[in-house]
Protein backbone atom coordinates (compact mmCIF):
# COMPACT_ATOMS: atom_id res chain seq x y z
CA UNK A 1 0.00 0.00 0.00
CA UNK A 2 1.09 3.32 -1.04
CA UNK A 3 2.43 5.48 2.18
CA UNK A 4 0.56 8.89 1.80
CA UNK A 5 3.37 11.55 3.01
CA UNK A 6 2.27 13.85 5.83
CA UNK A 7 1.35 16.88 5.26
CA UNK A 8 1.11 19.86 8.05
CA UNK A 9 1.01 23.62 7.74
CA UNK A 10 0.27 27.27 9.40
CA UNK A 11 -3.23 28.31 9.71
CA UNK A 12 -4.19 31.88 10.57
CA UNK A 13 -6.30 34.45 8.13
CA UNK A 14 -4.18 36.06 6.68
CA UNK A 15 -1.25 34.07 6.22
CA UNK A 16 0.52 34.90 3.52
CA UNK A 17 3.24 36.93 5.88
CA UNK A 18 4.09 33.73 7.85
CA UNK A 19 7.87 32.77 7.42
CA UNK A 20 6.79 29.18 9.01
CA UNK A 21 6.73 27.50 5.66
CA UNK A 22 10.30 29.26 4.85
CA UNK A 23 11.43 27.22 7.77
CA UNK A 24 9.73 24.22 7.48
CA UNK A 25 10.77 23.68 4.16
CA UNK A 26 14.12 23.85 5.09
CA UNK A 27 14.12 21.31 7.73
CA UNK A 28 12.19 18.70 5.21
CA UNK A 29 14.68 19.02 2.63
CA UNK A 30 17.41 19.05 5.03
CA UNK A 31 16.44 16.05 6.56
CA UNK A 32 15.23 14.36 3.30
CA UNK A 33 11.21 13.47 4.69
CA UNK A 34 8.39 13.08 2.27
CA UNK A 35 6.04 15.23 3.82
CA UNK A 36 4.66 18.99 3.20
CA UNK A 37 4.27 22.29 4.86
CA UNK A 38 1.84 24.43 3.51
CA UNK A 39 -0.31 27.90 4.28
CA UNK A 40 -3.46 27.17 5.57
CA UNK A 41 -5.63 30.27 4.93
CA UNK A 42 -9.05 29.70 7.32
CA UNK A 43 -11.54 32.61 8.18
CA UNK A 44 -12.64 33.26 11.55
CA UNK A 45 -16.38 32.48 10.32
CA UNK A 46 -15.48 29.46 9.02
CA UNK A 47 -12.80 28.43 11.63
CA UNK A 48 -14.38 25.39 13.62
CA UNK A 49 -15.56 23.14 10.45
CA UNK A 50 -12.21 23.98 8.46
CA UNK A 51 -10.11 23.08 11.39
CA UNK A 52 -11.41 19.99 12.25
CA UNK A 53 -11.53 18.76 8.56
CA UNK A 54 -8.13 18.76 8.54
CA UNK A 55 -8.26 15.53 9.74
CA UNK A 56 -9.47 13.97 7.26
CA UNK A 57 -7.32 15.67 4.70
CA UNK A 58 -3.58 13.81 5.48
CA UNK A 59 -2.83 16.85 8.11
CA UNK A 60 -1.01 15.80 10.85
CA UNK A 61 -1.03 19.16 12.85
CA UNK A 62 0.14 22.54 11.83
CA UNK A 63 1.05 25.84 13.69
CA UNK A 64 -1.33 28.40 14.56
CA UNK A 65 -1.10 31.95 13.87
CA UNK A 66 -3.19 35.53 14.89
CA UNK A 67 -6.00 34.96 15.22
CA UNK A 68 -6.64 31.44 15.82
CA UNK A 69 -4.66 30.88 19.13
CA UNK A 70 -7.56 30.96 21.28
CA UNK A 71 -10.28 29.41 18.68
CA UNK A 72 -7.42 26.94 18.45
CA UNK A 73 -7.99 25.85 21.62
CA UNK A 74 -11.55 25.61 22.00
CA UNK A 75 -11.32 23.25 19.10
CA UNK A 76 -9.17 20.54 20.18
CA UNK A 77 -9.45 17.71 22.27
CA UNK A 78 -6.51 18.12 24.58
CA UNK A 79 -4.55 20.63 25.45
CA UNK A 80 -1.14 20.37 27.36
CA UNK A 81 -0.47 22.40 30.49
CA UNK A 82 1.42 25.13 29.00
CA UNK A 83 -1.77 25.48 26.51
CA UNK A 84 -4.36 25.57 29.34
CA UNK A 85 -2.23 28.41 31.14
CA UNK A 86 -1.05 30.42 28.48
CA UNK A 87 -4.92 30.62 27.07
CA UNK A 88 -3.60 29.76 23.64
CA UNK A 89 -2.52 27.50 21.21
CA UNK A 90 0.13 27.76 18.80
CA UNK A 91 1.11 24.07 17.64
CA UNK A 92 -1.20 20.98 17.24
CA UNK A 93 -0.73 17.31 16.62
CA UNK A 94 -3.64 15.44 14.92
CA UNK A 95 -3.43 11.63 15.81
CA UNK A 96 -6.11 9.37 14.86
CA UNK A 97 -8.79 12.12 14.74
CA UNK A 98 -8.29 13.75 18.01
CA UNK A 99 -6.43 16.99 18.02
CA UNK A 100 -3.91 18.00 20.50
CA UNK A 101 -2.96 21.49 21.43
CA UNK A 102 0.60 22.94 22.52
CA UNK A 103 2.30 26.28 23.52
CA UNK A 104 5.97 26.30 21.87
CA UNK A 105 6.37 30.08 22.07
CA UNK A 106 8.26 29.79 25.52
CA UNK A 107 10.36 26.82 24.53
CA UNK A 108 11.47 28.74 21.68
CA UNK A 109 12.31 31.89 24.19
CA UNK A 110 14.33 29.68 26.29
CA UNK A 111 16.30 27.58 23.54
CA UNK A 112 17.24 31.39 22.11
CA UNK A 113 18.36 32.18 25.71
CA UNK A 114 20.24 29.22 26.10
CA UNK A 115 21.90 29.57 22.93
CA UNK A 116 22.79 32.75 22.54
CA UNK A 117 23.48 33.38 26.29
CA UNK A 118 24.55 30.28 27.46
CA UNK A 119 26.58 31.22 30.65
CA UNK A 120 22.96 33.38 31.53
CA UNK A 121 21.76 31.65 34.87
CA UNK A 122 18.02 31.95 36.55
CA UNK A 123 20.01 33.43 39.62
CA UNK A 124 21.66 35.83 37.93
CA UNK A 125 19.40 38.99 39.22
CA UNK A 126 15.83 40.21 38.57
CA UNK A 127 14.63 40.09 35.27
CA UNK A 128 12.61 42.94 33.51
CA UNK A 129 10.23 42.69 31.34
CA UNK A 130 8.50 45.28 28.75
CA UNK A 131 5.24 44.42 27.62
CA UNK A 132 2.25 42.35 28.98
CA UNK A 133 0.47 40.81 25.43
CA UNK A 134 0.48 37.22 24.53
CA UNK A 135 4.10 36.85 23.90
CA UNK A 136 5.45 38.15 27.39
CA UNK A 137 2.91 35.41 28.37
CA UNK A 138 4.80 32.65 27.34
CA UNK A 139 8.33 34.42 27.77
CA UNK A 140 7.39 35.31 31.79
CA UNK A 141 5.81 31.45 32.53
CA UNK A 142 8.82 29.86 30.77
CA UNK A 143 11.19 31.82 32.90
CA UNK A 144 9.13 30.86 36.18
CA UNK A 145 9.54 27.60 34.97
CA UNK A 146 13.62 27.98 34.68
CA UNK A 147 13.59 29.01 38.38
CA UNK A 148 13.83 32.80 38.00
CA UNK A 149 13.13 34.50 41.55
CA UNK A 150 11.86 37.83 40.55
CA UNK A 151 10.37 39.06 37.76
CA UNK A 152 9.60 43.06 37.30
CA UNK A 153 6.61 43.62 34.29
CA UNK A 154 5.80 46.75 32.91
CA UNK A 155 3.40 47.43 30.23
CA UNK A 156 2.34 51.03 28.95
CA UNK A 157 -1.60 50.14 30.34
CA UNK A 158 -0.89 48.84 34.04
CA UNK A 159 -3.77 46.72 34.14
CA UNK A 160 -2.39 44.17 31.25
CA UNK A 161 0.46 44.01 33.20
CA UNK A 162 -1.76 43.35 36.75
CA UNK A 163 -3.82 40.98 34.85
CA UNK A 164 -1.02 38.87 33.83
CA UNK A 165 0.77 38.61 37.13
CA UNK A 166 -2.37 37.37 38.77
CA UNK A 167 -3.02 34.85 35.83
CA UNK A 168 0.08 33.48 35.94
CA UNK A 169 1.01 33.67 39.61
CA UNK A 170 4.67 33.62 40.41
CA UNK A 171 7.52 36.14 41.07
CA UNK A 172 5.76 38.97 39.31
CA UNK A 173 6.02 42.23 40.36
CA UNK A 174 4.53 45.16 38.30
CA UNK A 175 5.18 48.58 38.12
CA UNK A 176 4.10 52.07 36.57
CA UNK A 177 5.56 52.47 33.27
CA UNK A 178 7.24 55.57 34.46
CA UNK A 179 9.82 53.31 36.87
CA UNK A 180 10.98 51.13 34.29
CA UNK A 181 14.42 53.00 33.94
CA UNK A 182 15.13 52.90 37.93
CA UNK A 183 14.28 48.85 37.80
CA UNK A 184 17.04 48.45 35.63
CA UNK A 185 19.94 48.84 38.50
CA UNK A 186 20.15 45.07 39.66
CA UNK A 187 18.64 43.11 36.18
CA UNK A 188 20.78 40.33 34.89
CA UNK A 189 17.90 39.96 32.11
CA UNK A 190 16.05 42.81 29.85
CA UNK A 191 13.55 41.45 27.73
CA UNK A 192 11.28 43.55 24.86
CA UNK A 193 8.13 41.15 24.76
CA UNK A 194 6.69 45.04 23.01
CA UNK A 195 5.83 45.73 19.87
CA UNK A 196 7.79 48.87 20.19
CA UNK A 197 10.76 48.93 18.19
CA UNK A 198 9.16 47.35 15.41
CA UNK A 199 9.42 48.30 11.33
CA UNK A 200 6.88 50.68 11.61
CA UNK A 201 6.02 50.66 14.89
CA UNK A 202 7.57 53.45 17.61
CA UNK A 203 11.30 52.72 18.74
CA UNK A 204 11.42 51.42 21.97
CA UNK A 205 13.30 54.10 24.04
CA UNK A 206 14.47 54.00 27.32
CA UNK A 207 17.60 54.90 29.35
CA UNK A 208 19.58 52.15 30.12
CA UNK A 209 22.03 54.52 31.80
CA UNK A 210 21.13 51.97 35.27
CA UNK A 211 21.33 48.79 34.01
CA UNK A 212 24.53 46.41 34.73
CA UNK A 213 26.74 46.08 32.28
CA UNK A 214 26.96 42.22 32.54
CA UNK A 215 23.30 42.14 31.75
CA UNK A 216 21.97 40.47 28.73
CA UNK A 217 19.73 42.39 26.85
CA UNK A 218 17.09 40.65 24.23
CA UNK A 219 14.15 41.58 21.61
CA UNK A 220 10.97 39.24 20.32
CA UNK A 221 11.61 41.66 18.07
CA UNK A 222 13.37 40.43 14.66
CA UNK A 223 11.80 42.89 12.08
CA UNK A 224 14.38 44.89 11.94
CA UNK A 225 16.95 41.89 13.86
CA UNK A 226 18.75 45.00 15.17
CA UNK A 227 16.19 46.88 16.80
CA UNK A 228 17.25 50.65 18.92
CA UNK A 229 17.35 48.66 22.17
CA UNK A 230 19.70 45.92 20.62
CA UNK A 231 22.03 48.55 19.41
CA UNK A 232 21.64 51.01 22.38
CA UNK A 233 22.53 48.37 24.96
CA UNK A 234 25.60 46.95 22.68
CA UNK A 235 26.84 50.38 22.08
CA UNK A 236 27.28 50.63 25.99
CA UNK A 237 28.88 47.10 25.87
CA UNK A 238 26.17 45.05 27.03
CA UNK A 239 25.48 41.22 25.56
CA UNK A 240 22.28 41.40 23.21
CA UNK A 241 20.58 38.53 22.08
CA UNK A 242 18.03 38.84 18.89
CA UNK A 243 14.63 37.88 18.66
CA UNK A 244 15.04 36.09 15.54
CA UNK A 245 16.12 32.41 17.46
CA UNK A 246 13.07 32.80 19.07
CA UNK A 247 11.00 32.18 15.50
CA UNK A 248 12.78 29.13 14.70
CA UNK A 249 13.40 27.07 17.65
CA UNK A 250 9.62 27.24 18.68
CA UNK A 251 9.29 25.43 15.60
CA UNK A 252 10.85 22.18 16.12
CA UNK A 253 8.77 20.85 18.81
CA UNK A 254 6.15 20.58 16.55
CA UNK A 255 8.42 19.88 13.21
CA UNK A 256 9.54 16.87 15.60
CA UNK A 257 6.21 15.29 16.40
CA UNK A 258 4.92 15.49 12.52
CA UNK A 259 7.55 14.56 10.81
CA UNK A 260 9.79 12.05 13.64
CA UNK A 261 12.82 14.15 13.91
CA UNK A 262 14.04 16.93 16.45
CA UNK A 263 15.23 19.67 13.92
CA UNK A 264 18.31 21.94 14.67
CA UNK A 265 18.40 25.78 13.88
CA UNK A 266 21.88 26.01 12.68
CA UNK A 267 23.46 28.74 10.19
CA UNK A 268 22.04 27.86 7.06
CA UNK A 269 18.36 28.18 8.14
CA UNK A 270 19.09 31.55 9.92
CA UNK A 271 20.58 33.13 6.91
CA UNK A 272 17.92 32.04 5.32
CA UNK A 273 14.70 33.47 6.80
CA UNK A 274 17.64 36.73 7.22
CA UNK A 275 17.45 37.02 3.17
CA UNK A 276 13.75 37.10 3.60
CA UNK A 277 13.47 39.65 6.04
CA UNK A 278 16.22 41.32 3.75
CA UNK A 279 13.78 41.16 0.84
CA UNK A 280 10.34 41.61 1.99
CA UNK A 281 12.35 45.06 3.18
CA UNK A 282 12.10 46.07 -0.73
CA UNK A 283 8.78 44.95 -0.98
P1 LIG B 1 0.30 41.78 21.61
O1 LIG B 1 -0.38 40.70 22.37
O2 LIG B 1 -0.45 42.59 20.62
O3 LIG B 1 1.00 42.79 22.67
C1 LIG B 1 1.65 43.97 22.25
C2 LIG B 1 2.40 44.57 23.44
O4 LIG B 1 3.11 45.74 22.97
C3 LIG B 1 1.50 45.05 24.58
O5 LIG B 1 2.20 44.90 25.79
C4 LIG B 1 1.32 46.54 24.23
O6 LIG B 1 1.01 47.34 25.34
C5 LIG B 1 2.70 46.88 23.73
N1 LIG B 1 2.68 48.09 22.89
C6 LIG B 1 2.20 48.17 21.63
N2 LIG B 1 2.33 49.47 21.18
C7 LIG B 1 2.90 50.17 22.21
C8 LIG B 1 3.28 51.54 22.37
N3 LIG B 1 3.10 52.44 21.38
N4 LIG B 1 3.84 51.91 23.54
C9 LIG B 1 4.04 51.01 24.55
N5 LIG B 1 3.68 49.70 24.44
C10 LIG B 1 3.12 49.29 23.29
O7 LIG B 1 1.55 41.19 20.79
P2 LIG B 1 2.43 39.90 21.15
O8 LIG B 1 1.90 38.72 20.45
O9 LIG B 1 2.62 39.85 22.61
O10 LIG B 1 3.81 40.27 20.39
C11 LIG B 1 4.64 41.32 20.86
C12 LIG B 1 5.87 41.46 19.94
O11 LIG B 1 6.64 40.26 20.02
C13 LIG B 1 5.50 41.62 18.46
O12 LIG B 1 6.39 42.55 17.89
C14 LIG B 1 5.73 40.24 17.87
O13 LIG B 1 6.11 40.28 16.50
C15 LIG B 1 6.90 39.75 18.72
N6 LIG B 1 6.96 38.28 18.82
C16 LIG B 1 8.10 37.67 18.42
C17 LIG B 1 8.21 36.29 18.53
C18 LIG B 1 9.48 35.62 18.09
O14 LIG B 1 9.44 34.42 17.79
N7 LIG B 1 10.60 36.33 18.07
C19 LIG B 1 7.14 35.54 19.04
C20 LIG B 1 5.98 36.20 19.45
C21 LIG B 1 5.90 37.59 19.33
P3 LIG B 1 -0.54 47.62 25.74
O15 LIG B 1 -0.98 46.42 26.55
O16 LIG B 1 -0.47 48.86 26.55
O17 LIG B 1 -1.31 47.77 24.46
Amino acid sequence: MAVIPPRAGIIGWPVNHSRSPILHGYWLRKYAIAGSYERIPIAPENFAAEFRALAVQGYVGANITIPHKQSAMTCCDELDSNAQRLKAVNTIVIKDGRFYGSNTDGFGFMENLRQGAPDWKPHAGPVVIIGAGGAARAVIAALCDAGVKEIHLFNRTRARADQLASDLGGPIMTGDWTRLPRALSDCGLLVNCSSLGMAGQPPLEISLQALPPSAYVTDLVYTPLLTPLLIAAAARGNPTIDGLGMLLHQARPGFAAWFGIMPEVDDALRNLLLSDIENAKGN
